[in-house]
């Protein structure tokens, strides 16, 4: 076989490439076979994720890494390159994940220049413009020379902090992104003065940005500068030690000028050209300049090792310096770029821009080596995306620069396309004769251009470190640098400083004395208001206590410190204690500065119990009570009163925007909900899962521009927390929406084509296929089996692969007891190879007709139409909503729908469910319109509605009068999940966008983006029907698409238009697909084409009848019950998990036995209280064991479950012991505490 290799990891790899030949010999070590192999996977991170307590210390470092281009695509591509598609790039294992939108004020597309001020500088402003407002045009010199029109860096605002800086790049250090570092300029290009008198503007008014890194403030003061571009720093003429030719006019040597500077200032400084001088640098040097080649450094492919640097290597250098010398105990800033991934891209040169990122990624393997996450915030982003495609289906470790497979006039397609670029080639080529694996093969596009263009995407940000935790959700890229501002305290934020212990000390020293209130009282928030856990980790009683407001739900974090140091204090005197305590909230509350005069304050004194749960906390409480100290400092609410949410504004772009108040104010706004936003420990009493089939990243982004502007938000990228999921299959690169259904339902991953079984089923392998250890169940089930009522909606068959995921996983049980020969094999094909359309087979076995057609017994071999209505899991869907009636109905009958039967068992399925419904003493509707829908009675237990014969129209296509949108079918579903038997345990709906995948594959973008829009709605439905205290929402897709959004459209252009022409003169469009039904010739004019009509086809790289999916990551959004999990890059399979953990269902880790698991560390440990008077309760943590893990300490929660503030003066708190459904459920165990305040 070739496989057996010294490294485990190189067999391992071979026999995944032969899997299929050598599977019975080498089966042990094939771990993705089994369930248990995902399940104990996924459980680990869950695990991992739960033990994860917010770095809330000060970041005293910051490291900066952008890899310049370095889409979402790009990465999912990188992984294969790498090894493996289930490969984490360093940054991919960071605890923290958010999506940028990167657009320009005048620019849907973004350029590297405006997009670096908008991540340093926290304002967007125009293309190819660098830090300036959007006031300065292109080319505006008198705007640039107008200071108040510059927008600082936050390099600027560490410097200011006393904080050393320093800048690296493989790019020049004067190209876009590092310049916004430091400079200021209406034109990206004007990088020496040459190019500056060439455009005929004064130089000495608009000085050149090589002149403005050397003698501007913040570039002189630079520590550290490595990179290429030395041509630009030296006379005209005259050659540096590598031979390279200066460019400057002026007859400068700006080099010579850096030496001279530092050497008046009497500081250490060398300039250095080769590696050899890098890695022999002095870590005590203070300052250094390293210009490693004229122009651009090598590719890492193309790089001499010995002569030039490594990314990596430079990385190492400046973090040795950065932490040494003058500053350095203020710490440091250092803005590290992979600035070549951009480039490789822009020539089409996929194999270089992959290796880029890999670099990109070693280098932040180094940084992480070097620093400590206590004290160094690391965010890694980039600026912008490229139109780079991962088309589908090839198989799992398929080269990622060969081929999976030929377009349908039979020739090659690759793997790896642009929209655009130098690599696009004329009609008829054959790229099987072609060497792909070359570094110099550019990929090929649509339309031939020299440079490819960016892409419209967002991107992603990873952080680690603290406040990494403020990367969530889907941010305006200039959002970036406030969080990086706020966890160093520079900028804006500079009012947060450290609190020595000692200080801290001084003070609980002083607190025993009647004036310690006065100490408090006259606390000044500068001085004292602000410690890092990390600071009074040696005082290791630590807690910090979420008080939320009542009306907005905002939690103002408070620093308890409690311990020992106090207990002299009330223990001596008891009766002190108490009104001091009470005292300190009260006078920090009731601070009109500071606190919401509204916001009450209870003190527990005195608690009632009855559950056993309760009288554990009783004793605990009552004994913490008598001894606890506690002070309360005021946190981080108060220490940014300048951070305040703007209202509801019009939208007046075009003047606004140019300001920089307009974007601080906007992503301070940002910031403020990321800091006053406590993560939600309820248990989750409803889940809804909403999946958009197919709705890719950039499907997202050009949603909102067909929604009326690039700011524009879908309802779901407003929540809180959001992921990346990896969606490969066990055995493709690409998944389609059958394996990736059993992942993102039943928790773990298997083959394509597959659905409710693992990856030990191939397909047509029928024995292994009954073999009970091969199933998988859903969270559906799971639900079901926790006394839940459930339910399914979906635009397309409600037999579709999608929905079909649920309902699979009870043909595994009934299959062992009755059927012998069940018929997985012919669900498995659901895909042929030439056919890409990936619900064909599934379609085909929707109904008995399907079934028998195919010569299979149908008895033995039911189909899921059957299966639905009569099979356990199927019968108990409380909702059944969708398209596909003609499966439940026999041939030769036409129901109201005018969907013609297909069953050819002459049985009526509907019939059967309503005589069901009855024989069982429930009620049932079937409905078929969308009146019927809507007239749907309050006390209905079952609702089955069948709208239309196949999938349901395109939202655009859909009669409004009588066939229901996604939105109203959404709403019923919520109100009859809502009621009736089991409604007490909550609800689990499945809730799917189904046609945005097929408008994709027909490259009908127009409807696809319409059906986003639709999408959107029913979530925001959702949102607006249940409370986020109790339900859980969870937003993804299954798959990605190949579609991009192409640059550089104005800013507003129409999403289906054209951002201008090719090289050969002919129309571009935005949107365009890696291979697809639009392909067109070369040559085809697409000027001639209305691109705005409902059925216009967009064009592709290759000919196929049905476009295919795309092998990049998707994003989930979640919003409630432990939504906060669902955060950094993971694998598809966890996002069950999880949702079983927040809602106590299914046999892995739960809320629920997390919090018995916990109690017994809580008898063991506990020593503290973690008070929280009002709305969100009561909260009991163990903490103070030297060894405890942090894991342990995060202990067990006591939620209020209602509380009625001021009866008759006695607050009553009722409370549960939580998360532990049991006594939740169980009124004689729900615990009353009688909060009695102290005046
Ligand atoms: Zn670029
Ligand atoms: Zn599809």
């Amino acid at each position: 076989m070739g496989c057996r290799s010294r490294s485990i990891w190189r067999t391992y790899k071979c026999i995944l490439r032969h899997r299929k030949k050598i599977k019975s010999r080498w089966q042990f070590l094939i771990n993705e076979d089994k369930a248990s192999y995902w399940r104990q996977k996924a459980q680990n991170v869950l695990r991992r994720k739960l033990s994860y307590r917010s770095n809330t210390n000060i970041a005293k470092n910051v490291i900066l890494f952008l890899g310049d281009g370095m889409s979402i695509p790009t990465l999912a591509a990188t992984r294969v390159y790498m090894g493996d598609e289930n490969v984490e790039l360093s940054f991919e294992k960071f605890p923290h994940t958010a999506l940028s939108k990167t657009y320009c004020v005048d620019s849907q597309v973004a350029d590297s220049a405006c997009s670096a001020t908008a991540y340093l500088g926290g304002v967007k402003g125009n293309i190819a413009t660098i830090g300036v407002t959007a006031t300065v045009e292109l080319d505006d010199c008198d705007g640039m020379a107008n200071t108040e029109n510059h927008v600082s860096s936050i390099l600027k605002w560490s410097q200011e902090a006393g904080k050393r800086t320093g800048i690296v790049t493989t790019s020049s250090v004067t190209d876009a992104s590092p310049t916004a570092t430091y400079g200021h300029t209406a034109n990206r290009l004007w990088q020496d003065d040459t190019t500056i008198l060439a455009a005929g503007v004064d130089v000495t008014k608009c000085r050149d940005i090589a002149y403005q890194l050397i003698k501007g403030n913040v570039g002189k003061q630079f520590n550290i500068i490595l990179g290429g571009g030395s041509r630009v720093f030296m006379p005209n003429g005259t050659r540096d030690r590598l031979g390279s030719v200066g460019t400057r006019s002026d007859r400068v040597n700006l080099v010579k000028e850096w030496l001279k500077d530092k050497k008046s200032q009497g500081s250490d400084a060398e300039f250095i050209w080769n590696r050899d001088q890098l890695v022999n640098l002095s870590e005590d040097t203070e300052h250094v300049l390293g210009l490693f080649s004229d122009n651009y450094m090598p590719y890492n492919l193309d790089r001499n090792r010995t002569l030039t640097p490594s990314l990596t290597e430079m990385t190492e250098a400046a973090i040795k310096i950065a932490r040494k010398g003058k500053g350095a105990k203020n710490g440091y800033f250092l803005f590290i770029e992979g600035g070549r991934i951009d480039q490789a891209h822009h020539q089409a040169l996929a194999k270089k821009a992959l290796e880029e990122t890999a670099e990109f990624s070693r280098a932040i393997t180094k940084a992480q080596e070097l620093t400590n996450e206590k004290d160094t915030l690391i965010v890694v982003t980039a600026d912008h995306a490229h139109t780079l495609a991962i088309a589908g289906y090839p198989e799992r470790n398929n080269d990622i620069f060969g081929s999976p497979g030929n377009d349908e006039q039979g020739r090659t397609r690759l793997t790896l396309t642009y929209a655009n670029g130098p690599g696009h080639k004329e009609c008829g080529h054959d790229f099987s004769k072609d060497n792909t694996a070359d570094k110099e093969f550019p990929f090929p596009g649509v339309y031939n251009l020299t440079s490819e263009t960016h892409g419209g995407d967002d991107v992603a940000i990873f952080a680690k470190g603290p406040w990494s935790h403020l990367y969530s959700g889907v941010m305006e890229e200039n959002v970036i640098p406030h969080i990086m501002a706020y966890a160093s305290c520079v900028g804006k934020y500079t009012q947060r400083r450290r609190i020595s212990s000692k200080q801290i000390k001084k003070f609980i020293a002083e607190a025993p004395n009647e004036s310690s209130c006065g100490i408090l009282g006259a606390c000044r928030r500068e001085e004292l208001c602000q410690m890092s856990l990390n600071n009074i980790e040696d005082l290791r009683n630590t807690l910090v206590v979420n008080i939320p407001d009542s009306k907005t739900r905002v939690s103002r974090t408070f620093t308890v410190i409690t311990g020992t140091y106090i207990d002299l204090y009330l223990n001596n005197n008891d009766d002190k204690g108490w009104p001091y305590f009470n005292k300190l909230i009260n006078e920090y509350l009731h601070n009109p500065d500071t606190f919401n005069r509204s916001t009450p304050i209870q003190i527990c004194k005195q608690i009632k119990c009855s559950g056993i749960l309760c009288c554990i906390a009783h004793k605990y409480l009552l004994n913490l009570f008598n001894n606890i100290v506690i002070i309360i400092i005021p946190g981080e609410y108060d220490m940014h009163p300048d951070i305040t949410p703007v209202g509801q504004r019009a939208r007046t772009i075009d003047t606004l925007e140019t300001t920089s108040n307009y974007w601080n104010t906007k992503a301070q706004s940002t910031l403020s909900e990321k800091v006053n936003s406590a993560p939600n420990t309820n248990i989750a009493k409803n889940v809804i899962m909403f999946l958009g089939d197919g709705m890719s990243i950039p499907t997202q982004t050009a949603t909102r521009v067909y929604m009326g502007g690039e700011e524009q938000e879908l309802s779901f990228e407003k929540l809180p927390y959001s992921a990346l999921s990896k969606t490969y299959c066990v055995d493709k690169q690409t998944a389609d929406s059958a394996c990736t259904a059993t992942a993102y339902l039943g928790g773990v991953k298997n083959n394509y084509g597959t659905l409710g079984v693992t990856a030990a089923v191939v397909r047509n392998d029928c024995d292994s296929m009954i073999l009970e250890e091969n199933h998988v169940t859903s969270i559906a089930t799971w639900s079901q089996n926790a006394g839940k009522r459930t339910g399914i909606v979906t635009t397309s068959t409600i037999t579709d692969a999608s929905p079909a995921g649920i309902v699979y996983d009870i043909l595994h049980s009934l299959s062992a007891e009755n059927n012998p020969n069940y018929p997985f094999n012919d669900l498995l094909t659901s895909e042929t190879t030439n056919r890409a359309y990936s619900h064909t087979a599934n379609r085909n076995w929707q109904s008995d007709t399907d079934v028998t057609s195919t010569g299979r017994n149908v008895t033995v071999c039911r189909d899921i139409a059957h299966q639905l209505i009569k099979w356990d899991t199927g019968k108990n869907f409380n909702v059944i909503l969708g398209g596909g009636s003609e499966k439940f109905l026999p041939t030769g009958t036409v129901d109201a729908v005018g969907a013609e039967g297909d069953r050819s068992d002459g049985r009526n399925l509907i019939e059967e469910w309503l005589e069901d419904r009855t024989a069982e003493g429930n009620t049932g509707e079937y409905v078929w319109n969308r009146t019927g829908l809507l007239g749907v009675g309050d006390d209905t237990d079952y609702v089955l509605g069948l709208f239309s014969s196949g999938n349901m129209p395109y939202n655009i296509d859909r009669d409004a009068d009588t066939v229901p949108s996604l939105e109203e079918m959404t709403e019923i579903a919520i109100k009859i999940a809502s009621k009736g038997t089991g409604a007490e345990n909550g609800f689990f709906l499945f809730i799917e966008g189904g046609r945005i995948d097929h408008a994709h594959h027909s490259t009908k973008a127009k409807k696809s983006l319409n059906e986003t829009v639709e999408f959107s709605k029913a979530v925001q439905k959702a949102l607006d029907l249940t409370d986020a205290d109790e339900t859980l929402i969870v937003v993804t897709a299954d798959h990605a698409h190949t579609m991009s959004v192409s640059g550089y459209a104005d800013r507003n252009a129409d999403i289906l238009g054209s951002p201008g022409t090719d090289d050969n003169g002919g129309t571009r469009l935005t949107i365009n697909y890696a291979n697809g039904p639009g392909f067109q010739n070369s040559s085809y004019d697409y000027s001639q084409d209305d691109t705005t009509d409902d059925n216009y086809r967009f064009p592709s790289v290759n000919y196929l009848s049905s476009e295919t999916h795309g092998a990049d990551d998707v994003g989930i959004y979640a919003n409630g019950p432990w939504a906060h999990l669902f955060s950094g890059v993971i694998e598809e399979n966890l996002i069950p998990h999880i949702m079983a953990y927040a809602s106590c269902v299914g046999d892995g880790l739960t809320a629920c036995s997390d919090a018995l698991e916990k109690m017994y560390f809580m008898k063991l440990n506990i020593f503290g209280v973690l008070f929280s008077p009002n709305g969100q309760g009561l909260d009991v943590e163990p903490w103070g064991t030297p060894n405890i893990t942090s894991y342990q300490t995060r202990a067990f929660e006591i939620h209020t479950e209602r509380f009625d503030s001021n009866v008759d003066g006695v607050e009553q708190f009722q409370i549960f012991a939580s998360p532990c459904t049991n006594l939740a459920n169980n009124n004689d165990n729900v615990d009353t505490l009688n909060i009695i305040p102290d005046d």
